[in-house]
């Protein structure tokens, strides 16, 4: 899949690639020392799959946890956790085992945690998806109170193998999924190991039972 992807600012509602998508949101979005949130880019590194979010200051990890969870990752209720340089932020803080990161609670702000760089992310310890969190603005002016989308990647067109039409299923079979759509899916011999899991515009597609929705905050 390609890694450059468009996406439509939020404001504006212009499409822009993602190489652009940094300035026009900090110059669309504007700044000013009473500006409060963040402007927090959310990847899956090498995938066309990137969100941008405008983020109070005051916004804990806990509730970016909750956000990322609804927006893309939530199969099953695995665990997470986020990771800078030297610490961990997880549920419930333990004692550092020897050679661990320091444990510490996501009930810190986002600012704190993440200073003017960046945080991984990771979510599901078995079929990790791993993300990066990077500050790309200061002292935005958010488009509303809260945790906002501010641009998304377009959803990636994913064809169908047989027709060539919108996939709407990927089957997995051997060990590679295959893209169909409904109608195809319906003629294709499936032995018993076989299963299918939709396609979604989510860095968690085809992952674990990852089946969608997304809720955007
Ligand atoms: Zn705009
Ligand atoms: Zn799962
Ligand atoms: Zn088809």
């Amino acid at each position: 899949m390609p890694s450059i992807t468009r996406g439509d600012c939020r404001k504006c509602h212009r499409s822009f690639a993602k190489s652009q998508m940094t300035r026009h949101l900090k110059s669309c979005l504007g700044s000013s020392n009473q500006g409060d949130s963040m402007l927090i880019l959310v990847e899956l590194p090498r995938s066309p799959f990137w969100v941008y979010l405008t983020v109070p200051n005051t916004v804990k990890l806990m509730s970016i946890d909750a956000v990322l969870r609804d927006l893309w990752l939530d199969c099953c209720g695995h665990m997470s956790e986020f990771s800078s340089h030297d610490d961990l932020y997880v549920d419930e803080p333990d004692e550092p085992l020897f050679g661990r990161k320091r444990e510490r609670s996501m009930n810190v702000s986002l600012k704190r945690a993440i200073g003017h760089g960046s945080l991984v992310y990771q979510y599901d310890f078995g079929s990790t998806t791993t993300l990066v969190l990077r500050v790309m603005g200061e002292k935005v002016i958010g488009l509303e109170p809260g945790i906002k989308v501010v641009a998304r990647n377009d959803a990636p067109d994913i064809r169908c193998t047989e027709c060539g039409g919108v996939a709407t299923e990927l089957l997995f079979d051997d060990w590679a999924p295959i893209a169909y759509c409904d109608e195809c899916l319906g003629s294709v011999e499936e032995d018993g190991e076989a299963y299918t899991l939709p396609v979604v515009n989510s860095p968690r597609m085809g992952v674990c039972a990852y089946s969608g929705p997304s809720i955007e905050p």
